[in-house]
């Protein structure tokens, strides 16, 4: 799936970071051969009876890249293009953003190749549920826990946990996480991943000695992530100068609450009135302080990176630039906070959701907000120690710990037989 016309292969990508951690790490060819394969991948048909009687076939995923440092984790993904190349990107991903996080999780990513937006509601329900009983064999609260992605959210989360406790026969909260609050969800979980994504933005402007009052932000991608980044971004004083989503981009909006307003009413964020057009491109060129990618991969390419002012760019989305995207970037000295960091939040939230889950007992949302504090400021200080003291790039610090971590519970472990 690609937002730009010079499609890169997601897996591509991670691949060649994980080859370039490795050998920061002195790591050796054994490691890069256990690392760089995906432990499970399942392919599922899933059958859709639509709601005037026709029967579709669509193609499911779910790939569990690692079980070293415990259950995979990761979402579920509803989108027209996923495939297997970029699920198992995903995957990896996860794998080293729990790791960096030190949850005691391997990495996982699933879905289902289809519009979420050509479904009634009936017919979501059918597929998540068909799905959910096609993975079934494979997923659990010791085993992997999906979680809500692109194109899924909460809805889909009850409907694949009712679908697991209906078969196990009794109720199991712990196999999904992203719930509704009243079926075991966290307080916080909805806004985590935007919440994160704000602390590494605050964590950023202090490293570049940038006042966040007043400092500007343009944000591509209105979904779960952009959305709640925006308003945890504007409670910090910073002005949200600009947002997009698939439709197009949009500035000169009021607030956050405005052009969110707009957007429930009309499905768009583009068309507010009092407010400019601006192309999904023009809104990373913009003149601001912060650039939060927040939509989907391959934003920030060869061709898109030359254009960008901001000092900083904070990756809301899961491997919105590539290689090309990045050096140019670096060599342009604009920080960036890399996905496995910047967007943490969204699971380190999950992980107190299964906790709480696995314990039935329920934490405040300040015990939530702390908490989420705590863990990512930690990943976020060591990340920057690590590449202050090793001459390297934020996502370099971030993928040597991060693959350091699994590496060494694959040494500790050892090899069976
Ligand atoms: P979402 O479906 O809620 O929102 C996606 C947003 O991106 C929407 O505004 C959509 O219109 C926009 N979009 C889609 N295609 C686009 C395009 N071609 N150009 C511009 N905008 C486009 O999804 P989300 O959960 O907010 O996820 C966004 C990104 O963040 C994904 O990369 C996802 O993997 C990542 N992520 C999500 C979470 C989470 O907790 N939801 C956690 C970590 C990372």
């Amino acid at each position: 799936m690609t937002m730009a016309s010079s499609k890169e292969s997601p897996l591509a990508t991670a691949l060649s970071q994980l080859r370039r951690a490795i050998d920061q790490l002195k790591l050796s060819e054994n490691d890069w051969n256990t690392l760089s394969t995906p432990r499970r991948i399942l392919e599922v048909a899933v059958p859709l009876r639509r709601d005037d009687g026709r029967v579709e076939m669509y193609k499911g995923y779910r790939v569990q890249y690692s079980t070293t440092r415990g259950p995979s984790k990761g979402g579920v993904r509803f989108h027209q293009d996923i495939d297997l190349d970029e699920t198992v990107a995903l995957a990896m991903l996860m794998t080293w953003k729990c790791a960096l996080a030190n949850l005691p999780y391997g990495g996982a990513k699933g879905g289902v190749a289809v519009n979420p937006k050509t479904l009634s509601m009936t017919e979501n329900e059918r597929l998540t549920r068909r799905y959910t009983s096609e993975i079934l064999p494979i997923i659990g609260p010791e085993r992997d826990i999906p979680a809500p992605d692109v194109g899924t959210d909460e809805r889909n989360m009850a409907w694949m946990m009712d679908t697991y406790s209906v078969n196990a026969g009794f109720s199991v909260p712990g196999v999904v996480t992203g719930k509704p609050i009243v079926l075991g969800g966290s307080l916080g979980r909805t806004s985590a991943t935007g919440d994160g994504v704000a602390i590494s933005v605050r964590e950023a402007l202090k490293i570049k000695g940038i006042n966040p009052h007043g400092a500007t932000v343009a944000i591509q991608g209105f979904g779960k992530v952009g959305y709640w980044a925006a308003v945890a971004l504007e409670n910090m004083g910073l002005k949200v100068v600009a947002v997009s989503d698939v439709n197009g981009g949009v500035t000169g909006f009021k607030s956050v609450a405005d052009i969110h307003k707009h957007l429930l009413e009309n499905g768009t964020v583009v068309g507010a009135p009092g407010t400019e057009k601006i192309t999904n491109t023009e809104l990373l060129h913009l003149p601001v302080d912060v650039l939060v990618p927040a939509a989907l991969a391959d934003a920030i390419t060869e061709s898109t990176a030359n254009g960008i002012r901001a000092k900083i760019v904070v990756e809301g989305a899961n491997a919105p630039t590539t290689p090309g995207g990045d050096a140019i970037m670096n060599e342009e000295g604009i920080l960036v906070v890399p996905d496995i960091l910047a967007n943490s939040g969204g699971v380190i939230v999950s992980y107190f959701e299964w906790v709480q889950d696995k314990q039935n007992y329920f934490w405040s949302a300040d015990e939530v907000k702390e908490n989420l504090n705590s863990i990512l400021m930690r990943a976020i200080n060591e990340v920057s120690e690590n590449a202050s003291s090793k001459r390297v790039t934020w996502r370099e610090a971030a993928n040597m710990i991060g693959v350091g971590r699994v590496a060494e519970a694959h040494r500790l472990r050892g090899l069976y037989p």
